[in-house]
Formats: C-alpha cells, sequence, structure tokens
C-alpha cells in the first residue's frame, strides 16, 4: 500500500538510510573474518571494536562490559540465565508484564533449575509496587536478581529505574534491567544507575534487525551462553554479525546525537493524538501509567462492540499498521498477557499505537479520521 501509515515503531522501526550506508562496505569490500589476523579481517574487527566503543560511551560504561549478541532476546536470555548458572543466583524477582524473553526464560528456569521465582505486585495500571518489591528483597535468603523492564513495551510504563538500582544495592541483589524499548530513545548511564545488566536492540531505533547487546557491569559477568569459538572476548561464540553491529552502532549514535530534538518532536505528536482521540471519541480510555509513560508508545482502549472488534483488521485494510493486545476475554485471536494482568477481566479492544520521528501530524489526522468513520 502505497499510502501505508505505520504506527508500530515499538514492534520493529525501519532502517535509517545512513545507517544502511553505514554498513553496505561490510556487505561488500570489508568482508573478512574478523578473527583472520590478515588485513581484510583487521579492517572487520576495526570496524567491530569501534562499534563497541560507540556503545560503551552512549551508556557511560567500559568497552569490556558491551557484548554484542543477535538482539534483546539473547542478551536477556543470557544475562538471567547466566545470573543463575555463573552468580549462584536462587531467587529471581520479576513482574507478569515483562516481555516473554524475560517471562519464558523464568518458567523455564523455575522449572528445570528449581529457581525460586517471585512476581511483584502491579496495580491496575501496570505500576511496580515499590514497597512490595522491598518486601521481597528483604524476604530473600539466598542470592537474588531483580529483572525488571525499563520501559513497557504495550503500555509504555516507565520504570523508576534508580529507586529500583538503590534498593539492589541495598539489598545486594543483582538488577538487569530490559532497556530494549529505551536504549536509543532515553538517556541510561550506567555509572549513574548501578544495574548489572541491561539489553538493547537496534531495530527498535532504525538500526538493523538480529543484532543487539548485552550491557554486563565489570564485577558482575557472567561467562558464554553460546560456546564455541573465542569471539567477543570468549562471552559469545560465533562469527560476528559484523554488518549488523556497525548498522547496531550507526543507528545509536544517531540516535543520541539527536535525542532531545526527537523525543520532543514525538511527545509533541503522541500529546496531539491523544487530544483528537478525547475531541472525538467519549468513551477511549488510554491505558498504562500515563503520567509516567515512554514518548513512543500510546496504548488506547475502545469499548467492546461489533465495530471495536473489527477495527484492528479494518485498519489494517486502510494502511494502518498499529497492535493488538486485548484481554483474551475479548475473544481476539491471542490475548496480551500485559493486559491479561492488570485488565483481567475487560472486554474492551485495546490498540498500541507507537511512534518514530518519520510519523507526522498528518497522518495522526489521516487515523482520526479512519477512526471515526470506523467507530462512529
Ligand atoms: N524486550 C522488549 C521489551 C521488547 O519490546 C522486545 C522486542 O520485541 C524484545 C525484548 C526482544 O528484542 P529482539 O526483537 O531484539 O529479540
Amino acid at each position: 500500500l502505497e499510502n501505508r501509515i505505520y504506527f508500530d515503531n515499538a514492534a520493529t522501526t525501519s532502517l535509517e538510510p545512513k545507517v544502511l550506508e553505514a554498513m553496505l562496505p561490510y556487505f561488500t569490500e570489508h568482508f573478512g573474518n574478523p578473527s583472520s589476523i590478515y588485513s581484510y579481517g583487521r579492517d572487520t574487527r576495526a570496524g567491530i571494536e569501534t562499534a563497541r566503543k560507540t556503545i560503551a560511551k552512549i551508556l557511560n560504561a567500559q568497552t569490556s562490559e558491551i557484548i554484542f549478541t543477535s538482539g534483546g532476546t539473547e542478551a536477556n536470555n543470557m544475562a538471567i540465565k547466566g545470573a543463575v548458572n555463573y552468580l549462584e543466583v536462587k531467587t529471581i524477582i520479576s513482574s507478569k508484564i515483562e516481555h516473554h524473553c524475560i517471562l519464558h526464560t523464568l518458567e523455564y528456569l523455575e522449572k528445570y533449575q528449581q529457581i525460586k521465582i517471585e512476581y511483584v505486585k502491579l496495580d491496575n495500571k501496570g505500576k511496580v509496587d515499590i514497597e512490595h518489591l522491598e518486601f521481597l528483597l528483604n524476604q530473600s535468603k539466598e542470592k537474588t536478581l531483580v529483572t525488571l523492564m525499563h520501559a513497557n513495551n504495550e503500555l509504555g510504563n516507565l520504570l523508576p529505574i534508580e529507586k529500583v538500582a538503590q534498593l539492589c544495592t541495598q539489598y545486594q541483589a543483582y538488577f538487569h534491567s530490559d532497556t530494549v524499548q529505551t536504549f536509543g530513545h532515553l538517556p541510561i548511564d550506567t555509572q549513574a544507575l548501578n544495574v548489572d545488566f541491561l539489553s538493547g536492540s537496534a531495530h527498535k531505533f532504525h538500526g538493523p534487525k538480529g543484532v543487539g547487546f548485552l550491557y554486563m557491569r565489570k564485577k558482575s559477568k557472567v561467562q558464554s551462553f553460546i560456546h564455541g569459538g573465542g569471539q567477543e572476548r570468549g562471552y559469545r561464540a560465533g562469527t560476528e554479525n559484523v554488518y549488523g553491529i556497525i548498522g547496531l552502532a550507526k543507528a545509536a549514535e544517531i540516535a543520541y546525537k539527536n535525542l532531545d530534538n526527537d523525543k520532543q518532536y514525538i511527545l509533541d505528536l503522541k500529546n496531539y493524538f491523544i487530544q483528537k482521540l478525547n475531541l472525538h471519541f467519549a468513551d477511549i480510555q488510554i491505558i498504562g501509567d500515563i503520567e509516567n509513560s515512554l514518548y513512543t508508545v500510546l496504548n488506547v482502549s475502545f469499548p467492546a462492540n461489533d465495530k471495536a472488534f473489527m477495527l484492528l483488521f479494518n485498519l489494517d485494510l486502510k494502511g494502518i499498521c498499529a497492535s493488538g493486545g486485548s484481554a483474551c476475554s475479548s475473544g481476539a485471536a491471542s490475548g496480551s498477557h500485559v493486559i491479561n494482568t492488570i485488565m483481567p477481566n475487560s472486554d474492551r479492544i485495546n490498540i498500541r499505537f507507537s511512534f518514530s520521528k518519520y510519523n507526522t501530524k498528518a497522518e495522526i489526522d489521516s487515523v482520526i479520521q479512519i477512526l471515526m468513520q470506523e467507530l462512529l
């Protein structure tokens, strides 16, 4: 569709042309294996190490604390399974609205490695109950890892990450945060934060798919999760995704160079959308912790009726890309575990709209028009 409107940037983003440009030579002339000692290999090795410096600098970390991975899923698996296998973690505190790459990892560790999993209480907006988190930390007598996402990908809710990091320090627990939705969108300073593990994924900020990184604090290093060659200084075997790593770093560099402007631009779009929705629809709700929300994500809930049931499908027919995510009880093909957790008995229809710097107010006007045609 020529007039496609892409409002699903929390799922993935389009590749920035300058990122592609930076990657291209690594598909052609710079094809050497970075582990080779001759010059062809040294070129690609240098590219990877420069990329590592870029990511480390953005995070105020050391280059030795950055491991390139195949994306956010792998980075999160490596941190959590690594904390169990190499740091003697026996209890993990998390929440029911984490991404499946966290939740399914926890279920696996509970089933096969007898790890105790505790879930922190959430309110009906999905906000973490900090007092309950402290209670769980205080109660745990074994080595503990807290894993809580920085921003929820369906709701946009932001974790009070400094507070959580401070509690983890106080109770001597390791702290991992899934920063896949925030790296590239918010400043993150690992020195100021006192966090052990963070993850990032290039395709969430106009980089390529299938590449990301794990930040591992120097004093909480876990060993390799994938065994084989000595790549990534022995922390992650397998010939590197060289062009992906180059693209990841270029995308991050651009994202952080323009962060303040892009952030304000996208926040304006989001607020404009909210304002228009409130103007035209009496019975919508914005769900999640709207006071404390990532500027890229907006989750709108519509009352259940025949028109709303068909909404996502009809938006797709009109070329609008957005994500569903309603409770199972709504009869949707597959319910969202996030919505099911915070609104368990709701039959409302939720649609997540998520924005990027490439969206415009004109696109929002078009979507509002179509929503009015479909619903009113
Ligand atoms: N964590 C969150 C919060 C996400 O939104 C995603 C993206 O789908 C992931 C992890 C997984 O990242 P990747 O797609 O790089 O595996």
